[in-house]
């Protein structure tokens, strides 16, 4: 056995994996008990990892215009591309849209070649989408993008206050780390702001359910309380900030009383007073947010008047006391070290004068982008105008992620020579790139990557690289020897790179600057193997753990400054009785567009298909049944997912999680209706704030299927998922034609014809089975007349069976679990495979009452914890 001690490529928390390779090649994987984020805790997702990594669906060669060629004639290709372009239309008309799924030092290399040689800043990045605004946001008030804070302080606070942030399903180890903090201390209180009442509100002591988009009312609302109640920190003020009171008087101005905040914000008085109370009486304070805040076309105000009521009170770079901004991407952070924004130079340096100087006379290069360049939408925005004509996608697949799919896919098609960097094969953005670079994944790669918490690690080699796989700094480096910049490009290994980056981090820096790993400029190769988790910046081989312990901020005068901040709505603000409100957001078990978590049937077992979360007494005011089809739409586009009533929405609002792309599904890319909408100072797109309409979808027939093989969807099915499962495939699948002939239809279809076979014609049905040796292959149930189709979870359990029985070959036809086989219901829990109604049947027969005694009887909830809250709903209900 050989352990490999590594970095989850998912979310933001960064935690430490093992890897374990067992004698009989098979990876094991687990939490790293030593790793700072998480001390052993995984996931769902995490725990899942190694059943991701086989070589199915990978790109394995490098491909122009669909065939395969050697890396030579690639890259020889792409740097003519590049230098035609440069010469015939000006830099301005080359760029890279990267991704915080790319290592530091891709990331570095990625940003040196563009900036600094081709000598334009249109590079950007997706980390765009998911924390720009908090980037502005602390530009404004410390004069760089520093978090001040780190994990410990969840853990070492009395009050935690979560905005937008649905950390449960997002950070799931973090918020795991919070609920053991909250059990061990009674007087850590949480309190969650979210329009959704999501699972992270499992273990919060209030909720209020903000009316989306008005944080910033409520957080002005709460300096004018800290002022009118005397819980202002003056000294700190005095002697640390500037602008105090103008951003007071725009506060009070605006918005003077509790009431009037409670009506802006839709939510009860005694709640917000509950809040201020605990925020001004709270010594130690943490105020986390993520998306919710981000996301959104006043992103970077929202994040600026929740760190003026921080810095109001001197709640900043204390133990337990800090405005927490948490990262969706593994790497996000490293980006913004590198500089893969198109508005910042390399190790958190700016486009001024001096900077662009400093970074130029570091790299020696023969020029330097003066000033920032596009960002992610204005970005492609010009590729469709046609201004850029070749387009570096790295790592990314902004078809599904960007907001307004189909503008993304004109721009595409429109652009004339489209590169993309990816490990995956076939995915929405691939089917519209010219050139496809085949780019090692999570395992045949190393280099460093930042979690939320500053704190970098290094994902480590334990595979071999796949077919001809190549790392993302290699790629580049050798487009940059190809343009004629060879000697400046001329890494050997991944550590020469990382040893360049620690260098300009300290290069005239002498304390000027936030970051500042120059100790590691000349860490040894050896030593660079071995990677051991530190939090920059720097400082005699000790990481920082806070930052503005000593009250000093990166300003000129050192002086943090408040923002006045005049509370405005989201720029798409409607009104409410016309249309709904569209949030968009990850779901428990999937990660992104699911290139990855797609690729496992485990992780589809929890949320399998696309959905819409939508308040009962809303969907039965549209006529839209539980678990029916339903067409969300607007005039940029149309999805078709699935509704699933739910109380914890606000009426008026919609959730449909962003992951669903079209290799998946046939209408459930969410980001199709999200406009282009971005917040004027950070760039970041509004992806919480759309309206919609919504109404039944209404087929002719709908159906599914559950096959052993994959299979090629027909174009009879005009609305279809597809969905991994342990023994095959799952479909479903609705069409808008009439169907005379079933039989007929399957024959075409699937080529057979000794079917076992039930019809109903009267009320609709038609269902289908077919066994080989006694043996279930596939299964097919349709109905035409709009009746409820049964569930599947049953007739699953038969694929992995011989000689099946009469009464469940019954089960093939009535879909119905028989008495020997208990229908055990949506799983619950991924880990052990538990499903809703196990547990409740348990709950019921042997009165549980808590979590531990679920996990005695069923084991479920043991194993990652991702499940607890629902199965704490489970409890309560
Ligand atoms: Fe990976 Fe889950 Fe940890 Fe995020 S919380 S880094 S997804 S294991």
């Amino acid at each position: 056995m050989r352990h490999f001690k590594t970095i989850c490529p998912y979310c933001g928390t960064g935690c430490g994996v093992i890897v374990t390779r067992e004698e009989n090649g098979q990876l094991k994987i687990q939490g790293d008990k030593e790793h700072p984020a998480n001390f052993g805790r995984l996931c769902s997702k995490g725990s899942a990892l190694a059943e991701t990594l086989s070589l199915e669906g990978r790109l394995l060669s490098p491909e122009i215009n669909g065939q395969t060629t050697s890396w030579e004639t690639v890259l020889d290709l792409v740097a003519q591309k590049i230098q035609q372009s440069i010469d015939q239309f000006g830099k301005e008309s080359v760029a890279f849209y990267v991704s915080g799924q790319l290592l530091t030092e891709d990331y570095y290399v990625a940003n040196k070649l563009m900036k600094g040689f081709i000598g334009t800043a249109n590079i950007d990045t997706n980390s765009r989408l998911c924390m720009a605004s908090s980037v502005a946001g602390h530009k404004r008030a410390f004069g760089t993008d520093t978090v001040a804070g780190c994990y410990e302080d969840i853990e070492q606070t009395d009050l935690v206050i979560l905005v937008g942030s649905n950390l449960a399903w997002c950070h799931p180890v973090l918020f795991q780390r919070l609920n053991a903090a909250k059990q061990t201390n009674p007087n850590l209180k949480v309190i969650v702001i979210d329009p959704r009442k999501t699972a992270t509100c499992d273990i919060a002591d209030l909720h209020l359910p903000i009316q989306s988009g008005t944080d910033t009312w409520l957080f002005n609302g709460l300096l004018n309380f800290l002022r009118t109640n005397d819980y202002l920190d003056f000294e700190f003020i005095e002697k640390h900030t500037t602008g105090f009171s103008e951003a007071l008087k725009i506060a009070k101005e605006t918005l003077p009383s509790i009431p009037q905040v409670a009506q802006i914000c839709g939510l009860q008085e005694n709640h917000i007073v509950e809040l201020y109370r605990r925020f001004a009486q709270t010594k130690k304070v943490v105020t986390i947010y993520s998306q919710g805040v981000n996301q959104s076309s006043i992103g970077t105000d929202k994040v600026n008047s929740i760190i003026n009521c921080h810095l109001a009170t001197g709640k900043i770079g204390k133990i337990g006391a800090t405005p927490f901004s948490v990262t969706g991407q593994p790497n996000a952070m490293g980006g913004r070290e590198v500089g893969g924004l198109a508005n910042q130079l390399a190790v958190h340096l700016e486009f001024t004068e001096q900077h662009t100087d400093l970074v130029q006379r570091f790299w020696k290069s023969p020029t330097i982008a003066k000033q920032a360049g596009l960002k992610a939408v204005n970005l492609f925005q010009a590729v469709e105008a046609g201004k850029i004509k070749v387009l570096w996608i790295m790592a990314t697949n902004p078809l599904v992620s960007l907001p307004d799919s189909n503008f993304i896919k004109k721009a595409l098609e429109k652009c004339e020579c489209v590169i993309v960097s990816d490990c995956v094969k076939n995915t929405d953005t691939t089917a519209y790139a010219n050139v496809l670079l085949p780019a090692l994944a999570w395992g045949e790669k190393e280099g460093t990557v930042t979690n939320s918490e500053r704190c970098i690690s290094k994902q480590q080699i334990f595979l071999e690289p796949a077919g001809e796989a190549k790392s993302d700094w290699w790629i580049i480096s050798e487009i940059a020897k190809r343009l004629g910049f060879g000697k400046f490009f001329n890494y050997q290994t991944t550590a020469d790179v990382f040893r360049e980056y620690a260098a300009l981090s300290g290069f005239e820096n002498q304390g000027t600057r936030d970051f500042n790993i120059s100790e590691l400029s000349s860490i040894l190769n050896e030593e660079y193997a071995q990677f051991k988790p530190i939090q920059w910046s720097i400082s005699k081989g000790i990481g920082k753990k806070r930052f503005f312990e000593d009250g000093k901020f990166f300003t000129p005068d050192q002086k943090a400054r408040f923002i006045p901040i005049t509370p405005q709505y989201p720029k798409q603000f409607i009104d409410l009785k016309e249309n709904f409100i569209l949030n968009t957001g990850r779901i428990r078990d999937q990660w992104h567009t699911m290139t990855r978590t797609g690729k496992t049937a485990r992780l589809l077992k929890h949320l399998f298909e696309p959905f819409v979360m939508i308040r009962p007494c809303d969907a039965q005011r549209a006529e839209i049944p539980d678990n029916s089809l339903v067409k969300i739409k607007n005039q940029r586009g149309e999805i078709i997912v699935r509704a699933k009533y739910s109380n914890d929405q606000m009426r008026g609002t919609l959730f449909v999680p962003m992951h669903w792309n079209q290799q998946l599904s046939s209408h459930g890319t969410v980001n199709s209706l999200i406009a282009q909408i971005t917040d004027d100072i950070s760039g970041q797109p509004e992806s919480k704030f759309t309206p919609v309409q919504i109404e039944p979808y209404k087929s002719i027939w709908q159906g599914f299927i559950l096959i052993k093989n994959d299979w090629k969807i027909p174009k009879e099915c005009d609305w279809w998922v597809r969905i991994r499962q342990d023994f095959g495939w799952q479909f479903e699948i609705a069409g808008e034609t009439q169907i005379e002939d079933w039989d007929a239809q399957l024959l075409k279809w699937f080529g057979k014809k000794d079917w076992l076979i039930y019809q109903d014609k009267k009320n609709g049905h038609y269902r289908y089975a077919f066994l080989e040796n006694a043996r279930l292959i596939m299964t097919l149930f349709i109905n035409d007349l709009g009746n409820t189709l049964p569930p599947r979870n049953a007739i699953k359990s038969l694929f992995n069976k011989e000689n099946l029985t009469i009464p469940e070959r019954m089960t093939l036809l009535t879909g119905q679990p028989s008495s020997e086989m208990p229908d055990v219901g949506e799983t619950v829990c991924t880990c052990f495979n538990v499903g809703r109604k196990t547990l409740q049947q348990a709950i019921k027969q042997h009165h549980l009452t808590t979590v531990e005694q679920i996990g005695e009887h069923l084991k479920a909830g043991t194993n990652c914890g991702s499940c607890l809250p629902e199965i704490r709903a489970l409890i309560s209900s």
